[in-house]
């Protein structure tokens, strides 16, 4: 409050200079920012241009913009506008793209669902979000029955009937295409008043207690989609592959970013290399994000799936630490790898591995080894420090002192939904506090080495769990790898690996990968214990370190 006070007596004081006289804000000059308005420009720039292809079908902008246009008018006629939540739970299918635009044409926030959770989450946030229509997908009619068994509110129910899917039920009282025939092609809509409403709601994975309702806004969804299409090449040309969900995020705000540029969205059911590889030969896509195991799920797929690429493709990754093994084989069939750094709270990627030319002539080992960083701030990120949470200081930039990454700007969440302490936690001292913690180097670009909760500390020495992770990655018969925490009498703790052997891997045993850590690694590092076996995913496809973590007390 006192520095509220400051700035108005300041500004009383301040006498209008000439650059401030009759030099005023007025709809010719300034229009609040929102990303509906890159879908308006395409629809006119590009009217004939595939914008969005599912299976066989395929919708030109102008379609795209119509069916949008249809969707927000279906929804004003149902008495659904500013302030209301319509949620969507759907994998990557039309429908849910259209969302993006529709929802908010009608002035409406759009909570995308993460279709992986079960019903007693589904329930928690269709009640916290206060949805007052919920358009749902055939796969996943179980869930949302459970869940709206639970539900007190009362709901309109809209069902997806997509071709492409066998099985499931209808819930709702009407198929979204009857819906959006209920709509006006032609509806005119206004982009917000004000910048700062809210287009977005969407739920944190919640491992601690319930979910946080992160709420994005017009302003800040147009930024970072501009700030993708800067980071990552998009032009009219690209073909951008959903191999992304978009509940994440708003698929990163990629959902926008695509149309802003006028390239076309390949619409995906699934993340499936036998879906993936034909897709990119035969739309010719150019572009695709998806967390690390993504890339893995490329990379050990079964050759009978696979197709040779016969154009580069550029893929995206974050969401966890894409190991520099990993992005060494990606590279070696053919896609060009960007290593992008973000939060739900911060409209997905806020950082980037942003490539520099001198690295062009290094070997691929060093390449990729500068490219496993998170890097430096989105083009519309404001700024940035890793620093110490308490102090406020910022660490040296010597790769070694740790502190907690840091993040402001225009691309930072409104704040979480009806939990304002919350919020005031997560911006405390005037930054968002990421939570993970990272070095920084002496070219500023900074490297992620564990999140707080995560990193291990043995004989009062921080053991980064990613760097050992990094050094399994790189044995020869390790597909996956995630090391946690072992409570340990001696040490406090030590480094205890879990592993997933590639298919047809050489017999290997936990002394042979400690002994490749050993060899690798300060020894207080390595791993006391290897246990094999499949890894436990979020339903963001992270390895769930907190489960882990209590196997690794037996093991
Ligand atoms: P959740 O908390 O459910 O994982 P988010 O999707 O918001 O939800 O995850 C953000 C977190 O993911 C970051 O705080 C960070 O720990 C991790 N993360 C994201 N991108 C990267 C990356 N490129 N490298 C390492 N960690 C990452």
């Amino acid at each position: 409050m006192p520095q509220r006070r400051r700035i108005v007596t300041q500004r009383a004081r301040v006498r209008v200079n000439q650059y401030e006289r009759d030099l005023d804000r007025g709809p010719a000059n300034y229009v609040p920012l929102s990303p509906l308005s890159f879908l308006a420009r395409a629809a006119s720039v590009y009217p004939d241009k595939p914008a969005v292809i599912h299976g066989e079908r395929s919708f030109t902008y102008a379609e795209f913009d119509a069916r949008c246009r249809r969707l927000a008018s279906a929804l004003r006629r149902r008495r659904v506008g500013r302030g209301d939540t319509v949620a969507v739970m759907a994998p990557n299918v039309p429908a849910l793209l259209e969302a993006h635009y529709g929802v908010p044409m009608a002035g409406a926030v759009l909570n995308a669902l993460n279709y992986r959770l079960d019903a007693r989450s589904i329930a928690f946030m269709l009640e916290h979000g206060g949805a007052k229509v919920l358009i749902t997908d055939r796969e996943f009619s179980d869930t949302i029955d459970r869940a709206l068994g639970m539900v007190k509110r009362k709901l309109t129910i809209i069902d997806i009937d997509d071709a492409l899917h066998e099985g499931g039920t209808l819930l709702g009282e009407k198929d979204y295409e009857a819906f959006l025939a209920e709509g006006d092609p032609e509806h005119a809509w206004r982009g917000p008043a004000d910048e700062w409403q809210a287009i977005c709601l969407l739920y944190t994975s919640g491992t601690t207690g319930n979910p946080k309702g992160v709420v994005y806004d017009h302003r800040g969804a147009y930024l970072n989609a501009l700030g993708n299409a800067l980071a990552f090449g998009l032009t009219s040309r690209a073909v951008y592959l959903w191999t992304l969900p978009m509940f994440h995020c708003n698929g990163w705000t990629y959902t926008w970013a695509v149309t802003a540029a006028g390239g076309t969205h390949v619409c995906l059911r699934r993340v499936d290399p036998a879906l993936i590889f034909p897709a990119i030969r035969r739309h010719g896509v150019t572009h695709m994000c998806g967390a690390p195991i993504v890339m893995t799920t490329l990379i050990h797929a079964p050759d009978a799936a696979r197709v040779k690429l016969d154009h580069v493709v550029e893929i995206a990754t974050g969401g966890a630490a894409p190991p520099s093994a990993v992005i060494a084989a990606m590279e070696a069939m053919g896609f060009r790898v960007t290593h992008l750094y973000g939060l739900t709270e911060t409209y997905g990627p806020a950082t980037l591995c942003a490539w520099q030319q001198a690295w062009d002539g290094l070997d691929r080992g060093t390449r990729v080894e500068k490219m496993a960083r998170q890097g430096v701030r989105y083009p519309t990120l404001e700024d940035l420090i890793v620093a110490d949470p308490r102090t406020m200081k910022p660490v040296p930039r010597n790769g070694t002192a740790l502190g907690e990454l840091m993040l402001r700007g225009n691309t930072v969440m409104k704040g979480y939904l009806k939990n304002p302490r919350a919020t005031r936690e997560a911006f405390r001292r005037g930054w968002l506090h990421t939570g993970d913690l990272a070095v920084w180097h002496p070219d500023n670009y900074m490297e992620i080495k564990d999140r707080s909760k995560d990193i291990i500390i043995s004989g009062g020495e921080n053991i980064s769990s990613l760097e050992v992770e990094e050094v399994l990655y790189r044995h020869p018969a390790v597909m996956e790898a995630a090391v946690v925490a072992r409570p340990d009498l001696k040490w406090g703790e030590v480094p205890c690996a879990f592993v997933t052997l590639k298919p047809g891997a050489p017999p290997t045993t936990a002394e042979d990968l400690i002994r490749w850590c050993r060899d690798n690694l300060a020894h207080y590092k390595a791993p006391g214990h290897v246990v094999f076996g499949p890894l436990p995913k979020t339903s963001t496809g992270k390895i769930q370190k907190f489960v882990l973590r209590e196997r690794a007390k037996e093991a």
